[in-house]
């Protein structure tokens, strides 16, 4: 599964960084970067909680 992020609706506040941090990375400019776009088993919790956290909505995963 891929980890998309769509970045015109998100508003940098780092939520999903601090669930996923392995994932999720925001810079000094509160840019966010995604550290990996596939989904393992080993960061699947924390991909689901940063999926649950971002009050944007701007996360998800897919096939
Ligand atoms: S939680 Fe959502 S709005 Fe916040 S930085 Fe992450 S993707 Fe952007």
């Amino acid at each position: 599964m891929k980890i998309d992020v769509n970045f015109g609706i998100c508003e940098a506040n780092g939520l999903c960084a601090g669930a996923a941090p392995e994932v999720f990375d925001l810079d000094d400019d509160d840019n966010l970067h995604l550290l990996r776009d596939t989904v393992t088993p080993e960061i699947e919790d924390g991909v689901q909680a940063a999926i649950r956290q971002c009050p944007r909505h701007a996360i998800s995963v897919e096939d």
